[in-house]
């Protein structure tokens, strides 16, 4: 009898129930109390759910009052010694504060949770950390699904992985020497499981996915060997990636089961099967943890009946990965219509999908005859449906050429053609294009959209905010200014409301961090762009002033990475969609006298691909969608892009190739690491590292700003130099903006003169006051753009 189980349930809630509680618990509104129910609450639904999915276990330990590697880093007890806590006695209200900072210390560091966009803390060790054990928040819970009459398989993230996440502060300090202490923590644990009763546990092992090094590896061998026997039977989890090139080693590790995501890597079975020890579990995850579309059950049962033939009760089913990463159920998207969500399947859903896999082969394909049909119905729906399938589309994809993505001059040709146009003094100044997002902004839009204001009145008020914006920046200084973006809640939902192919759920919330969520848009088809989207706000912000007005949009590797994307085509294809759809914007706002056009890419980092085998074919095509987007205007209009928040320096070449005239980069998370990394790799643009961290509402004085732009001097030619903020300010009030931004502008202003005083600055033109020139030609590379065929 093949089994099934998950490796994880979303934690918020359908209504995001986890996210109202905490935050009014955070806001001393409701008790610690009543934010238990909650939680027990929603623990309870979703163990029913499994339970009454036919599933054999419950997964338990997936819950987590902030995040999963916080809550583990709890029960180990290895808190960051800056906070002063007693591990063992941790309250929740210090469980929180690690998360979310206190008055004395700021918030554990929090970065992506491989590559999703979960974020987890990240933890901190040193030589001395101690890992003597926390709350017993973990066991409780245990307890609670076995008062509720469910048998309780917990899920711990694995020793190896821990440490691979975890950070520490001494530059050099190894942290594997840790592995012994973090072993023996695991080992209690695991015989308190064994003593209560419990029979298997999963621990998750993703790093398994990832490129190790020998010294990492062996630590799986060491950390395992010191766990057998000690504790339940052992299921080890690898998700994300394929894990085939370690197969064999791990199959000889001491545990019980193996894990594998047969949707990202359905390759790796082969190599699984020859090494799975002949008592070892396989468990095959083959419903798509990480995307939001109704498996193809008939598919999937091709690759299972020979698989159970072979296995038997070894076999398993389960989703690929936890089912964190996509949304708790479809029940609640009343407004979604019919056809579109019959393609669809959200965590729930999935359980059901896993009980007809099991019903079919254990009692035969017959016993669900009808799920069958329906999943057959729905797979030839999704085929053959007008929505998703544009000839149109195709054929314009069909015609894109590589010179296409190619500007008409090279950057050294085409930067001074647009210093020429634009007149900018050196070191310009700009911001990233989020102004605060005020309360009555919200309001404004929330108004409109529930048809309590009209268009006429909603377009007014979001004017009026876009002339203020205008007005406040002209006050300062700046030189290239942004309209504010005061009509966006998002920006790739702003973008995906406006383009075909594109579908919203009302509920489709999935965790990012903490309490904070997002609802992906989905991808459903070909994606094209029915008319311009940007282009009378960027008309109307530059009608308000004499100063280049820079065009704002997303990029298409940044709208395909915060999506459900479609998985009936690659990425790649739908990324050059994309791409189509931004290049026919960025054209129109040319054409519409908009001289200065960003094209945001602040995900291009986080689609890379695990393995780094797999970067270049991914880099290849990310790049390409991004210089299709920006490609089809002239010489003189200057195209920006933005990053922020990631890892650059490996992909720096890469970067360079997107070949902007201007990338602005967050620089403050790295500190100036990454300005190092440009440096030594000559990025050959010109290029605003972030010099101040939008983060904080803490003003930046402009000492520090001239620090950091003098070291930036040290590995960037002034000449190709901006100044600007770290990313958006959307999150920001109005006050600590201008007076962050005032510093900043009379930092540059401050730079310019001492470098001036150095003839440092070789094409260097008195601070302008006025003038612009007129808008350029179109470019001759825009041949696709029928619009533009003057
Ligand atoms: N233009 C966007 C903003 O300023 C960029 C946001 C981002 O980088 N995530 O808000
Ligand atoms: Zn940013």
């Amino acid at each position: 009898m093949a089994r099934t189980h998950i490796l994880g349930f979303p934690r918020i809630g359908a209504r995001r129930e986890l996210k109202f509680a905490q935050e009014a618990f955070w806001r001393g509104e409701t008790s610690e109390a009543a934010l238990r129910e909650v939680a027990a609450g929603l623990r309870q639904r979703h163990w029913q759910l499994q339970a009454a999915s036919g599933l054999d276990t419950v997964a338990t330990g997936d819950f987590a009052w902030y995040d999963q590697m916080l809550s583990l880093t709890a029960l180990l007890g290895v808190l960051p010694k800056r906070f002063g806590f007693d591990a063992a006695q941790l309250t929740l209200g210090q469980y929180f504060e690690l998360a979310r900072g206190n008055r004395e210390q700021p918030a554990m560091e929090m970065t992506k949770w491989f590559d999703t966009n979960y974020h987890y803390l990240v933890p901190e060790l040193d030589a001395d950390s101690t890992f003597d054990g926390g709350p017993d928040w973990f066991f409780e819970e245990i307890e609670e699904a076995l008062a509720q009459g469910l048998k309780a398989r917990p899920v711990l993230i694995g020793p190896v992985t821990y440490l691979w996440l975890s950070k520490s502060h001494v530059s050099g300090f190894d942290r594997l020497t840790l592995l012994p202490k973090v072993t023996q923590a695991y080992r209690r644990i695991l015989a308190r499981l064994k003593a209560r009763g419990i029979e298997w546990v999963q621990i998750d092992e993703p790093a398994l996915c990832l490129d190790l090094g020998a010294a990492w590896l062996n630590a799986y061998d060491q950390a395992y060997a010191e766990l057998a026997g000690v504790g339940p039977a052992i299921l080890l989890a690898t998700y994300f990636d394929t894990a085939a090139d370690h197969a064999a080693r791990a199959a000889s590790l001491p545990v019980q089961g193996f894990h594998i995501d047969l949707v990202r890597a359905p390759q790796q079975l082969d190599a699984w099967r020859r090494v799975l020890p002949a008592s070892a579990v396989l468990s095959a995850g083959v419903i798509d943890g990480r995307n939001i579309w109704r498996a193809d059950l008939r598919r999937v049962l091709t690759t299972l009946s020979s698989l159970h033939a072979e296995l038997g009760d070894r076999l398993w089913l389960a989703p690929s990965c936890s089912l964190l990463h996509v949304p708790v159920s479809l029940e609640h998207e009343v407004r979604l219509d019919a056809e579109l969500k019959s393609w669809l399947a959200f965590a729930t859903e999935k359980l059901g999908e896993l009980s007809v896999l099991a019903r079919a082969l254990n009692h035969g394909e017959a016993s669900v005859a009808a799920q069958l049909e329906a999943s057959d119905a729905a797979q030839a729906s999704r085929r053959n449906s007008g929505r998703v399938v544009n000839p149109r589309v195709q054929q314009r994809l069909a015609g894109v050429t590589a010179q296409m993505a190619e500007r008409a001059s090279p950057f050294t040709d085409r930067i001074e053609r647009q210093r020429e146009a634009l007149q900018l003094p050196p070191l310009p100044t700009t911001t990233i294009g989020s102004f605060p997002q005020t309360s009555a902004i919200r309001q404004t839009r929330a108004a409109y959209k529930r048809g309590e204001i009209g268009a006429l009145e909603y377009l007014q008020r979001i004017r009026g905010e876009i002339k203020l914006a205008v007005r406040k920046q002209e006050a300062l200084g700046l030189d290239v200014l942004v309209h504010g973006e005061a009509e966006r809640n998002d920006m790739v939902e702003y973008f995906g409301e406006q383009l075909c192919g594109y579908g919203f759920t009302e509920n489709g919330w999935v965790q990012s961090y903490g309490s904070r969520c997002v609802k992906p848009p989905v991808i459903y088809g070909d994606v094209y762009r029915p008319e311009p989207m940007t282009v009378d706000t960027a008309r109307y912000a530059q009608s308000l002033t004499d100063r280049p007005m820079k065009g704002m949009l997303t990029g298409p590797v940044t709208m395909l990475q915060w999506s459900f994307v479609r998985d009936d085509q690659p990425r790649a294809t739908t990324a050059r969609q994309l791409a189509l759809a931004i290049r026919d914007e960025v054209c129109d706002l040319e054409h519409a006298g908009i001289r200065v056009i960003q094209i945001d890419e602040p995900a291009l980092r986080e689609g890379l691909p695990l393995r780094r085998a797999d970067w270049n074919a991914y880099l290849d095509w990310a790049v390409n969608a991004f210089r299709l987007s920006a490609a089809g205007v002239a010489d003189q209009t200057q195209i920006h892009t933005h990053m922020c928040y990631a890892e650059f320096n490996d992909i720096l070449p890469a970067i360079a190739a997107m070949d902007a005239d201007v990338i602005t980069i967050e620089t403050s998370r790295s500190a100036m690491e990454l300005l190092e990394g440009f440096g030594d790799f000559d990025y050959p643009n010109e290029i605003g590292p972030g010099v101040y961290d939008i983060h904080s509402p803490r003003v930046p004085t402009v000492a520090a700003i001239e620090r950091l732009l003098d070291r930036a001097c040290e590995v960037i030619p002034p000449q190709r130099l901006w100044v600007n903020p770290d990313c958006g300010l959307k999150t920001r009030g109005w006050e600590e903006t201008e007076a962050a931004l005032a510093n900043m502008v009379t930092a540059a202003r401050a730079l310019r003169s001492r470098l001036a005083g150095k003839g440092g600055l070789a094409w260097q033109r008195v601070e302008r006051t006025e003038g612009v020139t007129a808008a350029p030609r179109h470019a001759a590379g825009c041949v696709d753009c029928a619009t533009h065929a003057s």
